[in-house]
Parts: C-alpha cells; structure tokens; sequence
C-alpha cells in the first residue's frame, strides 16, 4: 500500500450535504470479481462526487497501491477487504478496513482463502469439462486477467461458450451454483474469526449486506448479536440489495447493539452496473469507522 499522502485524522472535508463525507464504503475491482481496474474505480468515484471510496476486494489488498496512485485531489481512499465467511453452510461477507495489511496472521489466512479459491476454481473446471462445456482454465485465467479467480470469471466462461445466455444463468443447478453440478464448495472462515483477526491487526469489521445476497438467507439478528459481542464494529445497512424497511430495521438493531451503521454501493463495475456512489454511508459512519481503528490510515489525494 502506498504510504505517501497518509491523513492524519479522519480524512477529508465535509461535504455540502451537511451529512459529513459522502462514502461509499464497499466497491470491488478487477482485483477480485470486479469489472473495472483500480484506478478506475477511483475515477469513477471522483466523477459520483464522492469524498471517500472504500476498495473492499474478496479477500485481497492487491488494488489497494494502484487505488491509491490515482487518487485525484481531495478523494480518500479507505483501504478494505471483503472476507468471505461461512456460518453453518451458510456464505457471510464481513467487511474489513484500516487494519495492518502486513499483519503475518490475517495475512496468512488470505493466502490460505486464496490458495483454496484456485483449486476451487481448477475443480469445477474439470467438473464442467466432464460436463461437456467448453470452458478451459486459460479461459478463466484470462477473464480473471490477474485477479483471484471466483465462480463469476467462471460464470463468464460459460457464457462466452454460449453454455447459457448470460452469466448470471449460470449460478444454478445446473451448473455452478450451490449444490450444482460443477459446483465444488471450498475453505472459508468463520465470521467470528474473521472478526478477531482483524481485529488483532488493528482493524475494524462491518457485517456486509446481512438482509440482501444471501441467496434467500437472511442472516439473523441472534447471529449480529453474537457478532457484535466477539468485536464486530459495524453492519452494512444501506445497500442496494437491502430494502427500507430492512435498513430501518437493521438501523435500529445497530443502535441497540451499538454497532456503526454503515453502507456502500457494492458495485462490481459492469457486471452490477456501474453504481459506485448509488449508496452512501449513514452520516457520522466512516469517522466513527476511522476513530476505532489503528492498523492503518485513509488514503488522501495531493
Ligand atoms: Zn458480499
Ligand atoms: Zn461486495
């Protein structure tokens, strides 16, 4: 991560809205499942107006630098991830920013999460040749163009081949979707865990899109509270897979568990439509994220 232009405290002006910074604090690039590169996302965020933009890539920082070298005057950049969890056969996404991205434990496990997404990924290939799609790992590899490989460069794969229409079709039974035929499950860690190792690299937590993604799950309010008890710090309440009465709900479930209400656009450039800047995180949210954690600083351009 480039350490040039670090902030000294929590970043960036205010905006006119009154609110504080405009944030988006959950976006992806090329360096997971993302469409746009890093530098790209930074510009996009310039041109939503926004004044802070978290890159949260599935269980990476590798656009973290390129992010951070683009940065036009005035935008912070709050470094993050998006660690894939699981909790009883169920896929949680816990976001995680501002901790020491050379911390040699949480470092490790994402080398493990990514270790095991490769041959994840290498297996439901052999599984869709055995299937008859023509879909090659060079193919993959190719859409990936660098990034860790995930069932949407897959899903890309398959359409390309003309397999099946669009890529969305193919997270079903059929082919790659849970429990499908080329479907082949993988390592993941518990969210609780997940929780403490950030935590232990100075970092802070923030449950992502609880009410909306989950494939028909809803992760329930006994579990954030569980969450909130082993160290989380916040949960994703404005997100465009969350309706408003499920904000509603989990914005008074946040103030009762005292947690930071948060939010961001999850945008994944083409593949989601270009939405960066569509959320924003309730006012007070990104400084009350910044003043918790120590393992590293937002990111202002010069
Ligand atoms: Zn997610
Ligand atoms: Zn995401």
């Amino acid at each position: 991560m480039a350490e040039g232009s670090v902030t000294g405290s929590t970043g960036t002006g205010q905006s006119a809205a009154g609110g504080g910074p405009r944030a988006d604090l959950h976006s992806h690039s090329t360096a997971s499942d993302g469409t746009t590169p890093p530098a790209d996302v930074i510009a996009r965020a310039a041109a939503a107006g926004l004044d802070v933009i978290a890159l949260t890539d599935h269980d990476t920082v590798a656009g973290h630098a390129e992010a951070a070298a683009a940065l036009p005057p005035g935008l912070t950049l709050l470094p993050g991830m998006e660690l894939s969890c699981r909790l009883s056969g169920h896929s949680v996404h816990v976001l995680a920013y501002l901790f020491d991205p050379a911390d040699a434990e949480l470092s490790g496990e994402l080398a493990v999460i990514r270790d095991s997404r490769v041959s994840r990924a290498r297996a439901m290939v052999d599984k869709l040749a055995e299937l008859g799609a023509p879909v090659t790992w060079e193919q993959v590899t190719q859409i990936a163009a660098g990034g860790v490989v995930g069932r949407p460069h897959l899903a890309r794969a398959l359409a390309a081949a003309g397999v099946v229409p669009a890529p969305a079709d193919a997270f079903t039974h059929e082919w790659i979707g849970a429990g499908g035929r080329a479907h082949v499950s993988r390592y993941a860690l518990d969210p609780h865990r997940a929780v403490a190792l950030v935590r232990a690299a100075g970092g802070v937590t923030v449950l992502a899109h609880p009410r909306g993604a989950g494939r028909g799950w809803q992760i329930p309010d006994e579990v954030i509270a569980g969450l909130a008890a082993a160290g989380l710090t916040g949960v994703e309440v404005s997100h465009p897979q969350q309706d408003p009465g499920q904000r509603a709900r989990l914005a008074e479930l946040a103030g009762r568990l005292g947690l930071v209400p948060s939010g961001g656009s999850d945008d994944h450039g083409e593949l989601t439509g270009f939405r960066i800047g569509t959320e924003i995180a309730p006012p007070g949210s990104y400084a009350a994220l910044v003043e918790r954690a120590s393992g590293a600083r937002p990111v202002t351009g010069r």
